[in-house]
Protein backbone atom coordinates (compact mmCIF):
# COMPACT_ATOMS: atom_id res chain seq x y z
CA UNK A 1 0.00 0.00 0.00
CA UNK A 2 2.74 2.20 1.32
CA UNK A 3 4.56 1.94 -2.24
CA UNK A 4 1.22 2.36 -3.73
CA UNK A 5 1.11 6.01 -2.52
CA UNK A 6 4.16 6.61 -3.56
CA UNK A 7 3.96 5.54 -6.68
CA UNK A 8 0.99 7.72 -6.66
CA UNK A 9 2.04 10.71 -5.24
CA UNK A 10 5.54 10.62 -7.84
CA UNK A 11 2.97 10.42 -10.61
CA UNK A 12 1.03 13.42 -9.31
CA UNK A 13 4.39 15.61 -8.88
CA UNK A 14 5.61 14.87 -12.57
CA UNK A 15 2.14 15.47 -14.01
CA UNK A 16 2.33 19.03 -11.97
CA UNK A 17 6.45 19.48 -13.24
CA UNK A 18 5.50 18.33 -16.53
CA UNK A 19 3.04 21.02 -16.65
CA UNK A 20 4.61 24.01 -15.35
CA UNK A 21 7.52 22.86 -18.01
CA UNK A 22 5.48 23.05 -20.55
CA UNK A 23 3.90 26.21 -19.55
CA UNK A 24 7.57 27.67 -19.04
CA UNK A 25 8.69 26.16 -23.10
CA UNK A 26 5.65 27.95 -24.41
CA UNK A 27 6.32 31.25 -22.58
CA UNK A 28 9.96 30.87 -24.32
CA UNK A 29 8.07 29.91 -27.68
CA UNK A 30 6.15 32.98 -27.35
CA UNK A 31 8.50 35.65 -26.27
CA UNK A 32 11.10 34.67 -29.22
CA UNK A 33 7.79 35.53 -31.13
CA UNK A 34 7.37 38.59 -29.48
CA UNK A 35 10.45 39.78 -30.46
CA UNK A 36 10.69 39.05 -33.99
CA UNK A 37 6.74 39.97 -34.28
CA UNK A 38 6.23 43.33 -32.65
CA UNK A 39 4.64 42.43 -29.75
CA UNK A 40 6.59 44.69 -27.38
CA UNK A 41 5.90 48.29 -26.64
CA UNK A 42 8.16 50.54 -25.19
CA UNK A 43 6.36 53.22 -22.30
CA UNK A 44 8.53 56.00 -21.06
CA UNK A 45 8.80 57.54 -17.61
CA UNK A 46 9.85 61.44 -17.27
CA UNK A 47 12.59 62.16 -14.79
CA UNK A 48 11.60 65.31 -14.09
CA UNK A 49 13.46 68.19 -12.62
CA UNK A 50 11.15 68.58 -9.42
CA UNK A 51 12.30 72.58 -8.72
CA UNK A 52 11.05 73.10 -12.11
CA UNK A 53 8.38 70.59 -13.55
CA UNK A 54 10.78 70.03 -16.37
CA UNK A 55 11.54 66.61 -18.05
CA UNK A 56 15.09 66.12 -18.17
CA UNK A 57 14.93 62.75 -19.81
CA UNK A 58 13.01 59.19 -19.50
CA UNK A 59 13.27 56.16 -18.64
CA UNK A 60 12.18 53.17 -21.56
CA UNK A 61 10.64 50.47 -19.83
CA UNK A 62 9.66 47.39 -22.05
CA UNK A 63 5.74 45.57 -22.11
CA UNK A 64 4.96 42.78 -23.51
CA UNK A 65 1.32 43.19 -25.28
CA UNK A 66 0.58 39.62 -25.40
CA UNK A 67 -2.19 37.74 -27.59
CA UNK A 68 -4.41 36.31 -25.25
CA UNK A 69 -3.11 37.36 -22.07
CA UNK A 70 -2.88 41.15 -21.89
CA UNK A 71 -0.66 43.66 -21.46
CA UNK A 72 1.98 42.12 -19.63
CA UNK A 73 5.34 43.99 -17.30
CA UNK A 74 8.96 43.08 -17.24
CA UNK A 75 8.53 41.07 -14.28
CA UNK A 76 6.79 38.56 -16.04
CA UNK A 77 9.28 37.86 -18.45
CA UNK A 78 12.72 39.21 -17.74
CA UNK A 79 13.75 36.53 -16.13
CA UNK A 80 12.36 34.17 -18.52
CA UNK A 81 14.68 36.08 -21.42
CA UNK A 82 17.27 35.56 -19.14
CA UNK A 83 17.68 31.85 -18.60
CA UNK A 84 16.70 31.16 -21.92
CA UNK A 85 19.29 33.22 -23.59
CA UNK A 86 17.11 35.87 -25.34
CA UNK A 87 18.17 38.44 -23.32
CA UNK A 88 20.51 39.89 -26.03
CA UNK A 89 18.03 39.91 -28.16
CA UNK A 90 15.30 41.34 -26.23
CA UNK A 91 17.73 44.34 -25.51
CA UNK A 92 18.87 45.24 -28.97
CA UNK A 93 14.97 45.27 -29.74
CA UNK A 94 14.80 47.89 -26.82
CA UNK A 95 17.96 50.00 -27.88
CA UNK A 96 16.63 50.31 -31.50
CA UNK A 97 13.26 51.24 -30.35
CA UNK A 98 14.09 53.63 -27.92
CA UNK A 99 16.83 55.18 -30.33
CA UNK A 100 14.26 55.44 -33.16
CA UNK A 101 11.27 57.26 -30.67
CA UNK A 102 14.20 59.89 -29.20
CA UNK A 103 14.64 60.38 -32.95
CA UNK A 104 10.95 60.76 -33.61
CA UNK A 105 10.68 62.94 -30.95
CA UNK A 106 13.38 65.33 -31.85
CA UNK A 107 12.15 65.49 -35.50
CA UNK A 108 9.05 66.64 -34.09
CA UNK A 109 10.83 69.64 -31.97
CA UNK A 110 9.99 67.81 -28.97
CA UNK A 111 13.27 66.49 -26.77
CA UNK A 112 13.04 64.78 -23.28
CA UNK A 113 16.62 65.40 -22.87
CA UNK A 114 18.01 61.85 -23.07
CA UNK A 115 16.33 58.41 -23.27
CA UNK A 116 17.32 55.64 -20.95
CA UNK A 117 17.69 52.05 -21.57
CA UNK A 118 17.86 49.14 -19.17
CA UNK A 119 20.16 46.61 -19.66
CA UNK A 120 20.65 43.33 -18.49
CA UNK A 121 24.05 42.13 -16.91
CA UNK A 122 24.92 39.34 -19.93
CA UNK A 123 24.45 41.78 -22.62
CA UNK A 124 26.55 44.79 -21.01
CA UNK A 125 29.19 41.82 -20.90
CA UNK A 126 28.69 41.16 -24.67
CA UNK A 127 31.49 42.61 -26.21
CA UNK A 128 29.82 43.25 -29.45
CA UNK A 129 27.64 45.56 -27.73
CA UNK A 130 29.72 48.91 -28.16
CA UNK A 131 30.17 48.50 -31.61
CA UNK A 132 25.98 47.83 -31.77
CA UNK A 133 25.31 51.33 -29.61
CA UNK A 134 28.10 52.84 -31.96
CA UNK A 135 25.74 52.09 -34.78
CA UNK A 136 22.44 52.87 -33.29
CA UNK A 137 23.87 56.63 -32.65
CA UNK A 138 25.22 57.05 -36.61
CA UNK A 139 21.90 55.55 -37.50
CA UNK A 140 19.50 57.94 -35.91
CA UNK A 141 21.81 60.81 -35.57
CA UNK A 142 21.95 60.76 -31.61
CA UNK A 143 24.40 62.83 -29.99
CA UNK A 144 25.98 60.35 -27.43
CA UNK A 145 24.94 61.73 -24.34
CA UNK A 146 21.35 61.29 -25.38
CA UNK A 147 21.92 57.62 -24.14
CA UNK A 148 22.05 56.51 -21.00
CA UNK A 149 22.67 52.72 -20.02
CA UNK A 150 21.13 52.02 -16.91
CA UNK A 151 22.56 48.97 -14.84
CA UNK A 152 22.00 47.33 -11.73
CA UNK A 153 24.85 47.10 -9.34
CA UNK A 154 25.06 43.43 -9.60
CA UNK A 155 25.80 43.46 -13.46
CA UNK A 156 29.14 44.80 -13.33
CA UNK A 157 30.71 43.07 -10.07
CA UNK A 158 29.50 40.00 -11.21
CA UNK A 159 32.71 39.63 -14.14
CA UNK A 160 34.23 42.78 -13.55
CA UNK A 161 36.97 42.07 -16.40
CA UNK A 162 34.96 42.01 -19.55
CA UNK A 163 32.57 44.94 -18.09
CA UNK A 164 35.14 47.15 -17.82
CA UNK A 165 35.93 46.70 -21.28
CA UNK A 166 32.97 47.59 -21.92
CA UNK A 167 32.60 50.62 -19.44
CA UNK A 168 35.98 51.52 -21.30
CA UNK A 169 34.53 51.39 -24.91
CA UNK A 170 31.24 53.06 -23.45
CA UNK A 171 33.03 56.22 -21.76
CA UNK A 172 34.61 56.23 -25.38
CA UNK A 173 31.68 56.82 -27.59
CA UNK A 174 30.20 59.33 -24.77
CA UNK A 175 27.44 57.26 -23.81
CA UNK A 176 26.17 58.00 -20.36
CA UNK A 177 25.84 55.41 -17.70
CA UNK A 178 23.68 55.13 -14.80
CA UNK A 179 22.88 53.17 -11.75
CA UNK A 180 20.00 51.27 -11.17
CA UNK A 181 18.85 50.58 -8.15
CA UNK A 182 21.25 52.20 -5.72
CA UNK A 183 21.32 51.14 -2.16
CA UNK A 184 19.81 47.00 -2.98
CA UNK A 185 23.43 45.60 -4.48
CA UNK A 186 26.63 45.22 -3.17
CA UNK A 187 27.26 49.04 -3.65
CA UNK A 188 30.74 50.04 -2.64
CA UNK A 189 32.68 53.14 -3.15
CA UNK A 190 35.17 51.02 -5.25
CA UNK A 191 32.84 49.99 -7.42
CA UNK A 192 31.08 54.01 -8.07
CA UNK A 193 34.84 55.12 -8.77
CA UNK A 194 35.28 52.59 -11.43
CA UNK A 195 31.97 52.77 -12.93
CA UNK A 196 32.19 56.61 -12.49
CA UNK A 197 28.42 56.75 -13.98
CA UNK A 198 26.91 60.18 -14.75
CA UNK A 199 24.03 59.04 -12.47
CA UNK A 200 22.83 57.20 -9.72
CA UNK A 201 19.32 56.31 -9.11
CA UNK A 202 18.39 55.73 -5.43
CA UNK A 203 16.35 52.76 -5.07
CA UNK A 204 12.57 53.63 -4.52
CA UNK A 205 12.42 51.39 -1.39
CA UNK A 206 14.51 54.24 0.12
CA UNK A 207 12.65 56.64 -1.21
CA UNK A 208 9.45 54.96 0.49
CA UNK A 209 9.46 55.94 3.77
CA UNK A 210 11.03 59.69 3.98
CA UNK A 211 10.89 61.91 5.54
CA UNK A 212 9.11 59.36 8.28
CA UNK A 213 11.70 57.14 9.07
CA UNK A 214 14.42 58.24 10.23
CA UNK A 215 16.94 55.78 9.13
CA UNK A 216 16.24 56.13 5.58
CA UNK A 217 16.12 60.04 5.69
CA UNK A 218 19.92 59.24 7.02
CA UNK A 219 20.97 57.00 4.20
CA UNK A 220 19.44 59.15 1.45
CA UNK A 221 21.16 62.13 2.88
CA UNK A 222 24.48 60.03 2.83
CA UNK A 223 24.10 58.85 -0.29
CA UNK A 224 23.53 62.23 -1.92
CA UNK A 225 26.51 63.16 -0.34
CA UNK A 226 28.71 61.15 -1.71
CA UNK A 227 27.29 61.30 -5.56
CA UNK A 228 28.16 65.03 -4.59
CA UNK A 229 31.20 64.40 -3.54
CA UNK A 230 32.19 62.02 -6.32
CA UNK A 231 29.81 64.55 -9.13
CA UNK A 232 27.48 62.44 -9.78
CA UNK A 233 24.02 63.02 -10.36
CA UNK A 234 21.12 61.74 -8.27
CA UNK A 235 17.37 60.36 -9.35
CA UNK A 236 15.16 59.53 -6.60
CA UNK A 237 13.18 56.63 -8.08
CA UNK A 238 9.59 55.75 -6.69
CA UNK A 239 8.47 59.03 -5.64
CA UNK A 240 4.68 59.07 -5.46
CA UNK A 241 3.91 61.86 -2.79
CA UNK A 242 4.29 65.50 -2.26
CA UNK A 243 5.89 65.00 0.91
CA UNK A 244 8.46 62.97 -0.34
CA UNK A 245 9.33 65.50 -3.39
CA UNK A 246 9.46 68.05 0.02
CA UNK A 247 11.65 66.53 1.54
CA UNK A 248 13.98 65.19 -1.12
CA UNK A 249 13.93 68.70 -2.86
CA UNK A 250 15.11 69.87 0.74
CA UNK A 251 18.30 67.47 0.42
CA UNK A 252 19.02 69.11 -2.79
CA UNK A 253 17.60 66.27 -4.51
CA UNK A 254 15.89 67.64 -7.81
CA UNK A 255 16.05 64.73 -10.09
CA UNK A 256 12.70 62.88 -9.47
CA UNK A 257 10.74 59.88 -10.93
CA UNK A 258 7.60 58.33 -9.83
CA UNK A 259 3.73 58.24 -9.69
CA UNK A 260 3.59 61.69 -8.62
CA UNK A 261 5.00 62.92 -11.64
CA UNK A 262 3.87 60.14 -14.24
CA UNK A 263 3.34 56.25 -14.39
CA UNK A 264 5.15 54.94 -17.65
CA UNK A 265 2.70 55.93 -20.69
CA UNK A 266 3.19 55.41 -24.11
CA UNK A 267 5.35 57.20 -26.40
CA UNK A 268 2.66 59.30 -27.88
CA UNK A 269 0.90 60.21 -24.46
CA UNK A 270 4.35 61.08 -23.31
CA UNK A 271 5.22 63.60 -25.77
CA UNK A 272 2.48 65.86 -24.99
CA UNK A 273 4.43 66.16 -21.92
CA UNK A 274 7.41 67.56 -23.10
CA UNK A 275 8.58 70.68 -24.17
CA UNK A 276 9.24 72.21 -27.47
CA UNK A 277 13.10 71.98 -28.50
CA UNK A 278 15.27 72.96 -27.18
P1 LIG B 1 13.67 49.84 -12.91
O1 LIG B 1 14.60 50.08 -14.05
O2 LIG B 1 14.14 50.16 -11.55
O3 LIG B 1 12.36 50.66 -13.30
C1 LIG B 1 11.54 51.27 -12.38
C2 LIG B 1 10.31 50.43 -12.08
O4 LIG B 1 9.60 51.07 -11.03
C3 LIG B 1 9.33 50.33 -13.25
O5 LIG B 1 8.67 49.07 -13.16
C4 LIG B 1 8.36 51.46 -12.94
O6 LIG B 1 7.08 51.27 -13.51
C5 LIG B 1 8.29 51.39 -11.44
N1 LIG B 1 7.94 52.69 -10.84
C6 LIG B 1 8.24 53.92 -11.29
N2 LIG B 1 7.77 54.88 -10.47
C7 LIG B 1 7.15 54.24 -9.46
C8 LIG B 1 6.45 54.70 -8.29
O7 LIG B 1 6.31 55.89 -8.02
N3 LIG B 1 5.95 53.73 -7.47
C9 LIG B 1 6.09 52.41 -7.73
N4 LIG B 1 5.55 51.53 -6.87
N5 LIG B 1 6.74 51.94 -8.83
C10 LIG B 1 7.26 52.85 -9.68
P2 LIG B 1 8.53 48.11 -14.41
O8 LIG B 1 8.24 48.87 -15.64
O9 LIG B 1 7.59 47.00 -14.00
O10 LIG B 1 9.99 47.52 -14.57
C11 LIG B 1 10.56 46.71 -13.60
C12 LIG B 1 12.01 46.42 -13.88
O11 LIG B 1 12.17 45.65 -15.07
C13 LIG B 1 12.83 47.69 -14.13
O12 LIG B 1 13.20 48.29 -12.91
C14 LIG B 1 14.01 47.13 -14.89
O13 LIG B 1 14.97 46.62 -14.02
C15 LIG B 1 13.39 45.98 -15.67
N6 LIG B 1 13.20 46.38 -17.07
C16 LIG B 1 12.26 47.20 -17.61
N7 LIG B 1 12.44 47.33 -18.94
C17 LIG B 1 13.53 46.60 -19.26
C18 LIG B 1 14.22 46.33 -20.50
O14 LIG B 1 13.91 46.83 -21.58
N8 LIG B 1 15.30 45.48 -20.42
C19 LIG B 1 15.72 44.93 -19.22
N9 LIG B 1 16.78 44.11 -19.25
N10 LIG B 1 15.09 45.16 -18.07
C20 LIG B 1 14.01 45.99 -18.08
MG1 LIG C 1 15.82 51.46 -14.66
MG1 LIG D 1 15.33 51.35 -10.62
MG1 LIG E 1 13.79 49.02 -9.52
Amino acid sequence: QAKQDGRARYAFYEAHLDAALAERMELERELAEAIRGNQLVLHYQPIVDAATGVVRAVEALVRWQHPTRGLLYPGAFIQVAEESGQIRELGAWTLEAACQQLSRWKSQGRHPGSVAVNLSASHFRDQRLPEQLHELIQVHALAPGELTIELTESTVMSDSEASMKTIHALRDLGIELAVDDFGTGYSSLAYLKLLRPKKLKIDRSFVRDVPGDHDDCVLVRAVLGLAHALDIEVVAEGVETEVQRQFLLGEACTLQQGYLYSKPIPAHDLALRLNAWP
